[in-house]
Protein backbone atom coordinates (compact mmCIF):
# COMPACT_ATOMS: atom_id res chain seq x y z
CA UNK A 1 0.00 0.00 0.00
CA UNK A 2 1.50 3.86 -0.64
CA UNK A 3 2.21 5.48 2.16
CA UNK A 4 2.06 9.30 1.62
CA UNK A 5 5.52 11.03 1.39
CA UNK A 6 5.80 14.27 3.59
CA UNK A 7 9.08 16.76 2.50
CA UNK A 8 9.81 18.31 6.35
CA UNK A 9 12.42 21.47 7.04
CA UNK A 10 15.83 21.00 9.16
CA UNK A 11 13.48 22.49 12.27
CA UNK A 12 11.70 19.37 11.91
CA UNK A 13 14.12 17.10 12.48
CA UNK A 14 12.63 15.46 15.32
CA UNK A 15 10.32 13.70 13.24
CA UNK A 16 13.17 12.03 11.20
CA UNK A 17 14.94 10.47 14.44
CA UNK A 18 11.87 9.16 15.64
CA UNK A 19 11.36 7.39 12.15
CA UNK A 20 14.83 6.37 12.25
CA UNK A 21 13.92 4.81 15.69
CA UNK A 22 11.17 3.14 15.05
CA UNK A 23 12.92 0.98 11.63
CA UNK A 24 11.31 3.35 8.98
CA UNK A 25 13.43 4.73 5.63
CA UNK A 26 13.73 8.05 5.97
CA UNK A 27 15.70 10.29 3.15
CA UNK A 28 17.86 13.53 3.97
CA UNK A 29 20.71 15.25 2.51
CA UNK A 30 24.37 14.72 2.92
CA UNK A 31 27.63 16.64 1.25
CA UNK A 32 27.13 13.99 -1.95
CA UNK A 33 23.89 12.84 -2.86
CA UNK A 34 20.57 12.50 -1.16
CA UNK A 35 20.65 9.06 1.02
CA UNK A 36 17.84 6.83 1.66
CA UNK A 37 18.35 6.00 5.31
CA UNK A 38 17.67 3.01 7.60
CA UNK A 39 19.13 1.88 11.12
CA UNK A 40 21.56 -0.61 9.93
CA UNK A 41 21.54 -2.51 12.95
CA UNK A 42 18.11 -3.72 12.00
CA UNK A 43 17.49 -6.16 9.14
CA UNK A 44 14.19 -5.50 8.75
CA UNK A 45 14.15 -1.72 8.30
CA UNK A 46 17.10 -2.11 5.67
CA UNK A 47 14.91 -4.75 3.73
CA UNK A 48 12.52 -1.27 3.48
CA UNK A 49 15.34 0.62 2.00
CA UNK A 50 15.79 -2.34 -1.26
CA UNK A 51 12.03 -2.36 -1.63
CA UNK A 52 11.39 1.30 -1.66
CA UNK A 53 14.03 1.57 -4.18
CA UNK A 54 13.94 -1.59 -6.04
CA UNK A 55 17.45 -2.28 -5.32
CA UNK A 56 18.87 -5.46 -6.29
CA UNK A 57 19.81 -7.99 -3.21
CA UNK A 58 23.34 -8.04 -4.53
CA UNK A 59 24.20 -4.60 -4.02
CA UNK A 60 25.64 -3.65 -0.74
CA UNK A 61 24.92 -0.77 1.27
CA UNK A 62 27.08 2.21 2.73
CA UNK A 63 26.75 2.73 6.55
CA UNK A 64 26.86 5.96 7.95
CA UNK A 65 28.34 7.36 11.19
CA UNK A 66 28.80 10.47 13.03
CA UNK A 67 31.46 9.33 15.29
CA UNK A 68 34.78 7.52 15.28
CA UNK A 69 33.77 5.65 18.14
CA UNK A 70 30.96 3.98 16.61
CA UNK A 71 33.40 2.05 13.97
CA UNK A 72 34.60 -0.26 16.46
CA UNK A 73 31.36 -2.07 16.78
CA UNK A 74 30.73 -2.25 12.94
CA UNK A 75 33.78 -3.76 11.60
CA UNK A 76 36.67 -6.17 12.89
CA UNK A 77 40.39 -5.99 12.39
CA UNK A 78 41.36 -4.07 9.69
CA UNK A 79 45.07 -2.28 8.50
CA UNK A 80 45.98 0.26 10.47
CA UNK A 81 46.28 2.82 7.56
CA UNK A 82 42.38 2.62 7.27
CA UNK A 83 42.63 4.79 10.67
CA UNK A 84 44.80 7.33 8.74
CA UNK A 85 42.51 7.60 6.21
CA UNK A 86 39.67 8.34 9.04
CA UNK A 87 41.62 11.11 10.26
CA UNK A 88 42.24 12.71 7.54
CA UNK A 89 39.27 12.73 4.87
CA UNK A 90 36.13 11.89 7.57
CA UNK A 91 33.57 13.56 7.50
CA UNK A 92 34.10 13.61 3.91
CA UNK A 93 32.98 11.83 0.80
CA UNK A 94 34.98 8.34 0.91
CA UNK A 95 33.70 4.98 2.08
CA UNK A 96 35.75 2.61 3.71
CA UNK A 97 35.43 -1.23 2.33
CA UNK A 98 36.33 -3.23 5.75
CA UNK A 99 35.61 -6.42 7.17
CA UNK A 100 32.20 -6.50 8.70
CA UNK A 101 31.56 -7.47 12.10
CA UNK A 102 28.73 -9.78 13.23
CA UNK A 103 26.42 -6.48 14.38
CA UNK A 104 25.91 -5.50 10.41
CA UNK A 105 22.98 -8.22 9.43
CA UNK A 106 24.07 -9.46 6.39
CA UNK A 107 21.17 -7.56 4.01
CA UNK A 108 23.10 -4.51 4.08
CA UNK A 109 26.74 -6.31 2.86
CA UNK A 110 24.78 -7.86 0.42
CA UNK A 111 26.26 -11.09 2.01
CA UNK A 112 29.77 -9.84 1.74
CA UNK A 113 32.13 -10.52 4.72
CA UNK A 114 32.49 -6.61 4.36
CA UNK A 115 31.35 -3.39 4.94
CA UNK A 116 31.83 0.14 3.26
CA UNK A 117 31.21 3.14 6.14
CA UNK A 118 31.75 6.79 6.17
CA UNK A 119 30.93 9.70 7.80
CA UNK A 120 29.06 12.51 5.92
CA UNK A 121 30.28 16.01 6.01
CA UNK A 122 26.58 17.67 6.57
CA UNK A 123 25.63 19.25 9.04
CA UNK A 124 22.16 18.16 9.11
CA UNK A 125 22.98 14.70 7.95
CA UNK A 126 25.49 14.97 10.96
CA UNK A 127 22.79 16.14 13.33
CA UNK A 128 20.23 13.46 12.51
CA UNK A 129 23.05 10.69 12.99
CA UNK A 130 24.14 11.91 16.38
CA UNK A 131 20.16 12.49 17.64
CA UNK A 132 19.03 8.77 16.07
CA UNK A 133 22.33 7.17 17.84
CA UNK A 134 22.85 4.78 15.17
CA UNK A 135 24.47 3.52 12.12
CA UNK A 136 22.32 4.67 9.41
CA UNK A 137 22.49 2.35 6.22
CA UNK A 138 21.91 4.64 3.31
CA UNK A 139 22.32 4.54 -0.21
CA UNK A 140 21.33 7.16 -3.07
CA UNK A 141 17.65 8.19 -2.71
CA UNK A 142 16.27 7.48 -6.02
CA UNK A 143 14.67 4.14 -8.00
CA UNK A 144 17.61 1.70 -8.38
CA UNK A 145 19.22 2.95 -11.69
CA UNK A 146 18.09 6.76 -12.13
CA UNK A 147 19.80 9.51 -11.77
CA UNK A 148 20.94 9.99 -8.02
CA UNK A 149 18.96 12.55 -6.31
CA UNK A 150 20.65 15.96 -5.22
CA UNK A 151 17.75 17.98 -4.18
CA UNK A 152 14.59 17.10 -2.22
CA UNK A 153 12.77 17.53 -4.88
CA UNK A 154 14.65 14.69 -7.29
CA UNK A 155 13.59 12.22 -4.33
CA UNK A 156 10.09 12.92 -4.25
CA UNK A 157 10.10 12.35 -8.10
CA UNK A 158 11.19 9.01 -8.04
CA UNK A 159 9.84 7.78 -4.03
CA UNK A 160 6.72 9.61 -3.56
CA UNK A 161 4.01 7.22 -2.13
CA UNK A 162 7.24 4.78 -1.27
CA UNK A 163 8.69 6.99 1.29
CA UNK A 164 7.33 8.03 4.58
CA UNK A 165 9.30 11.40 4.72
CA UNK A 166 12.24 13.30 2.99
CA UNK A 167 14.50 16.27 5.08
CA UNK A 168 15.01 18.89 2.90
CA UNK A 169 18.27 20.57 3.47
CA UNK A 170 18.67 22.15 -0.13
CA UNK A 171 20.62 21.13 -3.09
CA UNK A 172 23.44 19.27 -2.15
CA UNK A 173 27.23 20.19 -2.48
CA UNK A 174 29.40 17.70 -4.50
CA UNK A 175 26.88 16.23 -6.75
CA UNK A 176 28.21 12.63 -7.43
CA UNK A 177 28.62 10.24 -4.73
CA UNK A 178 31.38 8.94 -2.35
CA UNK A 179 34.57 7.77 -3.52
CA UNK A 180 34.18 3.48 -1.94
CA UNK A 181 38.23 2.59 -0.90
CA UNK A 182 38.89 -0.92 -0.81
CA UNK A 183 40.90 -1.36 2.46
CA UNK A 184 40.97 -5.07 2.65
CA UNK A 185 44.03 -5.60 0.19
CA UNK A 186 46.79 -3.68 -0.17
CA UNK A 187 47.25 -1.08 -1.98
CA UNK A 188 44.13 0.12 -1.35
CA UNK A 189 41.81 0.23 -4.57
CA UNK A 190 39.54 2.47 -5.60
CA UNK A 191 36.07 0.91 -6.54
CA UNK A 192 34.01 4.26 -7.35
CA UNK A 193 35.47 7.39 -7.63
CA UNK A 194 33.84 10.86 -5.55
CA UNK A 195 34.61 13.48 -3.89
CA UNK A 196 38.22 12.27 -2.79
CA UNK A 197 40.27 12.30 -4.97
CA UNK A 198 42.94 9.16 -5.99
CA UNK A 199 45.57 12.40 -6.11
CA UNK A 200 44.91 13.13 -2.45
CA UNK A 201 44.40 9.35 -1.01
CA UNK A 202 47.82 9.14 -2.90
CA UNK A 203 49.05 11.87 -0.36
CA UNK A 204 48.92 9.43 2.09
CA UNK A 205 48.51 6.00 0.86
CA UNK A 206 49.68 3.81 -2.25
CA UNK A 207 46.25 3.53 -3.73
CA UNK A 208 45.48 1.17 -6.98
CA UNK A 209 42.78 2.07 -8.92
CA UNK A 210 39.99 -0.66 -9.79
CA UNK A 211 39.99 -1.23 -13.66
CA UNK A 212 35.98 -1.12 -13.71
CA UNK A 213 36.34 2.76 -13.00
CA UNK A 214 37.50 3.27 -16.78
CA UNK A 215 35.23 0.63 -17.83
CA UNK A 216 31.52 1.94 -20.43
CA UNK A 217 28.67 0.49 -18.93
CA UNK A 218 27.94 -2.93 -17.52
CA UNK A 219 31.12 -5.06 -15.55
CA UNK A 220 29.86 -8.67 -14.94
CA UNK A 221 32.32 -8.83 -11.87
CA UNK A 222 33.00 -6.64 -10.53
CA UNK A 223 34.79 -6.11 -6.54
CA UNK A 224 31.86 -3.66 -6.03
CA UNK A 225 28.96 -5.47 -7.15
CA UNK A 226 26.55 -2.08 -7.85
CA UNK A 227 29.37 -0.88 -10.72
CA UNK A 228 27.60 -4.31 -12.65
CA UNK A 229 24.76 -2.40 -13.21
CA UNK A 230 23.63 0.36 -15.73
CA UNK A 231 23.60 3.53 -13.75
CA UNK A 232 23.11 6.69 -13.37
CA UNK A 233 21.09 6.95 -16.34
CA UNK A 234 18.11 9.11 -17.73
CA UNK A 235 15.26 7.55 -19.82
CA UNK A 236 16.79 9.42 -22.90
CA UNK A 237 19.83 7.90 -24.48
CA UNK A 238 23.11 8.84 -23.25
CA UNK A 239 26.13 9.72 -25.96
CA UNK A 240 29.81 10.71 -24.75
CA UNK A 241 31.75 12.11 -27.10
CA UNK A 242 35.82 12.37 -26.20
CA UNK A 243 39.04 13.61 -28.10
CA UNK A 244 39.74 16.93 -29.43
CA UNK A 245 37.16 17.91 -32.10
CA UNK A 246 34.28 16.84 -29.61
CA UNK A 247 31.68 20.06 -30.86
CA UNK A 248 32.45 19.40 -34.42
CA UNK A 249 31.39 15.47 -33.77
CA UNK A 250 28.47 15.71 -31.84
CA UNK A 251 27.12 18.31 -34.46
CA UNK A 252 28.09 15.85 -37.16
CA UNK A 253 26.04 13.26 -35.25
CA UNK A 254 23.17 15.26 -34.28
CA UNK A 255 22.29 15.70 -38.59
CA UNK A 256 23.36 12.38 -39.56
CA UNK A 257 20.58 9.83 -40.56
CA UNK A 258 21.11 7.56 -37.23
CA UNK A 259 19.13 10.88 -35.24
CA UNK A 260 16.79 12.33 -37.94
CA UNK A 261 13.44 12.85 -36.42
CA UNK A 262 14.55 12.73 -32.36
CA UNK A 263 14.55 15.26 -29.71
CA UNK A 264 18.11 15.78 -29.66
CA UNK A 265 20.12 17.60 -26.95
CA UNK A 266 23.75 18.38 -25.84
CA UNK A 267 25.72 18.61 -22.37
CA UNK A 268 28.72 21.22 -22.74
CA UNK A 269 31.04 23.42 -21.13
CA UNK A 270 30.20 26.88 -21.35
CA UNK A 271 32.65 27.67 -23.53
CA UNK A 272 30.75 25.95 -26.08
CA UNK A 273 27.34 26.73 -26.17
CA UNK A 274 27.12 28.31 -29.27
CA UNK A 275 28.81 25.88 -30.58
CA UNK A 276 25.58 24.12 -32.01
CA UNK A 277 22.66 24.10 -33.87
CA UNK A 278 19.59 22.24 -34.07
CA UNK A 279 19.79 20.88 -30.22
CA UNK A 280 19.04 21.77 -26.58
CA UNK A 281 21.70 23.30 -25.48
CA UNK A 282 22.46 22.43 -21.03
CA UNK A 283 25.49 24.48 -19.53
CA UNK A 284 27.52 22.22 -17.50
CA UNK A 285 29.76 25.08 -16.20
CA UNK A 286 33.44 25.87 -17.23
CA UNK A 287 35.67 23.18 -19.47
CA UNK A 288 38.38 23.49 -16.92
CA UNK A 289 35.50 23.32 -13.15
CA UNK A 290 34.94 19.60 -13.75
CA UNK A 291 33.72 20.10 -9.96
CA UNK A 292 31.10 22.18 -11.21
CA UNK A 293 30.39 19.88 -13.83
CA UNK A 294 29.77 17.36 -11.34
CA UNK A 295 27.37 19.37 -9.01
CA UNK A 296 25.51 19.94 -12.02
CA UNK A 297 25.65 16.22 -13.87
CA UNK A 298 22.04 14.41 -12.27
CA UNK A 299 19.85 17.70 -12.17
CA UNK A 300 20.77 17.99 -15.81
CA UNK A 301 20.16 14.45 -16.96
CA UNK A 302 16.64 15.00 -14.98
CA UNK A 303 16.03 18.00 -17.03
CA UNK A 304 16.63 16.13 -20.22
CA UNK A 305 13.80 13.41 -19.38
CA UNK A 306 11.49 16.36 -18.21
CA UNK A 307 12.05 18.25 -21.27
CA UNK A 308 11.08 15.26 -23.30
CA UNK A 309 14.75 14.58 -25.23
CA UNK A 310 15.51 11.23 -26.83
CA UNK A 311 19.05 11.66 -27.22
CA UNK A 312 21.43 13.73 -25.25
CA UNK A 313 25.38 14.28 -26.43
CA UNK A 314 27.64 14.62 -23.34
CA UNK A 315 30.93 16.43 -24.17
CA UNK A 316 33.83 14.80 -21.97
CA UNK A 317 36.03 16.03 -19.28
CA UNK A 318 39.42 15.28 -18.84
CA UNK A 319 39.94 12.80 -16.29
CA UNK A 320 42.05 14.30 -13.48
CA UNK A 321 40.85 14.86 -9.80
CA UNK A 322 37.23 15.12 -9.34
CA UNK A 323 36.57 14.55 -13.13
CA UNK A 324 37.11 10.60 -12.72
CA UNK A 325 33.85 10.48 -10.62
CA UNK A 326 32.56 12.79 -13.21
CA UNK A 327 33.76 10.72 -16.37
CA UNK A 328 33.00 7.26 -14.31
CA UNK A 329 29.36 8.68 -14.35
CA UNK A 330 29.21 9.81 -17.85
CA UNK A 331 30.57 6.04 -18.99
CA UNK A 332 28.41 4.52 -16.53
CA UNK A 333 25.26 6.87 -17.76
CA UNK A 334 26.15 6.35 -21.89
CA UNK A 335 26.62 2.58 -21.52
CA UNK A 336 28.12 1.53 -24.80
CA UNK A 337 27.11 4.83 -26.63
CA UNK A 338 30.92 6.69 -25.87
CA UNK A 339 32.44 8.08 -29.65
CA UNK A 340 35.66 9.07 -30.08
CA UNK A 341 36.32 12.44 -32.03
P1 LIG B 1 25.13 3.85 -3.30
O1 LIG B 1 24.85 3.62 -1.88
O2 LIG B 1 23.91 3.82 -4.16
O3 LIG B 1 25.97 5.08 -3.47
O4 LIG B 1 26.03 2.65 -3.76
C1 LIG B 1 27.02 2.13 -2.89
C2 LIG B 1 28.20 1.66 -3.68
O5 LIG B 1 29.17 1.16 -2.76
C3 LIG B 1 27.86 0.52 -4.63
O6 LIG B 1 28.58 0.69 -5.84
C4 LIG B 1 28.32 -0.69 -3.86
O7 LIG B 1 28.64 -1.76 -4.70
C5 LIG B 1 29.52 -0.17 -3.10
N1 LIG B 1 29.76 -0.93 -1.87
C6 LIG B 1 29.04 -0.88 -0.73
N2 LIG B 1 29.50 -1.79 0.16
C7 LIG B 1 30.52 -2.45 -0.44
C8 LIG B 1 31.39 -3.52 -0.05
N3 LIG B 1 31.28 -4.09 1.15
N4 LIG B 1 32.31 -3.94 -0.93
C9 LIG B 1 32.41 -3.35 -2.16
N5 LIG B 1 31.63 -2.35 -2.58
C10 LIG B 1 30.68 -1.90 -1.74
MG1 LIG C 1 23.10 4.78 -5.81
Amino acid sequence: MAVETRIIQPDQLEEAVTLLKQGECVAFPTETVYGLGANALDAKAVAGIFAAKGRPADNPLIVHIYSLDQVMDLVGDYHPLANTLMERFWPGPLSLVLPKSHRIPDIVSAGLDTVAIRMPDHDLALELLQRANLPVAAPSANISGSPSPTRAEHVLQDLNGRIPLIVDGGPTGWGVESTVLDCTCLPFRILRPGGVTVEQLQQVAEIAVDPSVFHNGVVEKPRSPGMKYKHYAPKAEVVLVLGDRIQEKINLLAHSPEFAGRKLGVLAASEHLEAYSGLTVFDMGPELEPKIAASRLYNLLRTVDQQGLDVVFVEGFTENEIGMALMNRLRKAAGNRVIQS
